[in-house]
């Protein structure tokens, strides 16, 4: 293999493959809503076929950079189990719900994805549940969802707090996002008493199952509310880039003993940068992560794509590690000597990985 680092299959605990073509297409807006908004008209657009392309391209895009395990939202689930069996990924699927009026009800939401979750069998892929968000969900779904996830003994995953918007519509009912989720009839009359992480505790939504990604605006006391839930929290750079949200609180949820993942988000909210074709790898988010906390050590970092993702998933010792009886999910990538430790060379690596091995058989075989 030459001079390479031999490591575990990184791992990305949040993705949504099927907007992967949407790559650039978006405006990139002044505010979050805007962004939702124009994602809706794309998607509506969209034929299934499209968002299986996308899906499959997302995938090949992961395999390329050294990712050999996903945690995927799936807003198209009808995808599946055809992008599962098309892809060497070991795939998390996670079956978005969303629905802020009164048809179909929470409860009928909920039943459609544990009936579609009950068809799907895979020996390496599996679904699990995911309420999007609390702006975009009635608060009985993430009760329901999360008992039900219990009952199940499976991973759960929501967006929580993740712009500003929609901190200020459940801090203080009021705002962009606020006021156009009420024209389009959510009752909103869960707003105005707390933040997004109190509104997920208020519905019994903070287990050490869920993985919540973003939680960007937080109030004093939510950083220790998420650590003593033992909620674990997935961090996405270049999305967060993207939108221009505050200051990501690393230091806070850690200082609480949170277990922080990265994360690549979908490839719709990446800003391009010069002439490079957009790619989903978790190297380039390990570089936008340590260019904004340049004091973690590079060996975290890696930390935080590898053994945190692994906790968050609920496979510990079996992802994001190279030991016996570990999963087979292994990559090697080259190192130069000339960048200071072996880490930090690890972290600057660009392009593909030299093989990825998933699952005991090469997704990228060694070069003869
Ligand atoms: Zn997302």
């Amino acid at each position: 293999l030459g001079e390479v680092a031999l490591l575990p299959g990184l791992i990305n605990a949040h993705c949504h493959l099927d907007y992967t073509r949407m790559a650039g297409r978006l405006k990139r807006p002044r505010h979050f809503t805007e962004w939702v908004r124009e994602i809706i008209a794309a998607k509506a657009a969209w034929a299934d076929a499209d968002f299986a392309d996308s899906w499959q391209s997302g995938a090949q895009m992961l395999v390329r950079t050294g990712t050999t395990a996903v945690g995927d939202i799936e807003a198209v689930p009808e995808l599946l189990p055809a992008a599962w069996n098309a892809t060497p990924l070991r795939v998390f699927s996670f079956l978005e719900m969303t629905g802020i009026g009164n048809r179909p009800s929470p409860r009928a939401l909920l039943q459609a994805a544990l009936d579609r979750i009950g068809r799907l069998k895979h020996p390496r892929s599996r679904a699990w549940l995911s309420p999007h968000a609390p702006y975009s969900t009635r608060p009985e779904l993430l009760r329901l969802a999360t008992s039900a996830a219990r009952r199940r003994r499976w991973r759960i995953t929501t967006h929580v707090a993740e712009s500003v918007q929609e901190y200020e519509m459940f801090t203080q009912a009021r705002g962009g996002m606020h006021a156009w989720l009420q024209r389009v009839g959510r009752s909103n009359r869960d707003c105005g008493l707390g933040s997004p992480v109190v509104h997920m505790d208020r519905f019994g939504a903070l287990t050490s199952s869920l993985l919540a990604v973003h939680a960007n605006c937080l109030s004093q006391g939510d950083a220790e509310l998420l650590g003593r839930r033992c909620v674990h929290v997935v961090h996405c750079p270049r999305s967060h880039a993207y939108f221009r949200h505050p200051r990501f609180p690393f230091h806070e949820l850690t200082d609480a003993g949170v277990n922080v993942s990265l994360a690549t988000d979908s490839l719709a909210s990446v800003v391009r940068s010069g002439r490079q074709p957009l790619e989903l790898s978790l190297f380039e988010e390990m570089r936008e992560f340590q260019r904004r906390f340049p004091k973690v050590a590079p060996g975290r970092i890696l930390e935080m794509v590898t053994l945190h993702p692994a906790r968050a998933l609920g496979l510990p010792a079996r992802l994001g590690e190279l030991s016996p009886g570990a999963f087979a999910d292994l990559i090697a990538v080259p190192v130069s000597s000339s960048r200071g430790s072996l880490y930090e060379s690890i972290i600057h690596h660009t392009g593909g990985v030299r093989v990825s091995m998933i699952d005991g058989q090469w997704a990228i075989p060694p070069a003869d």
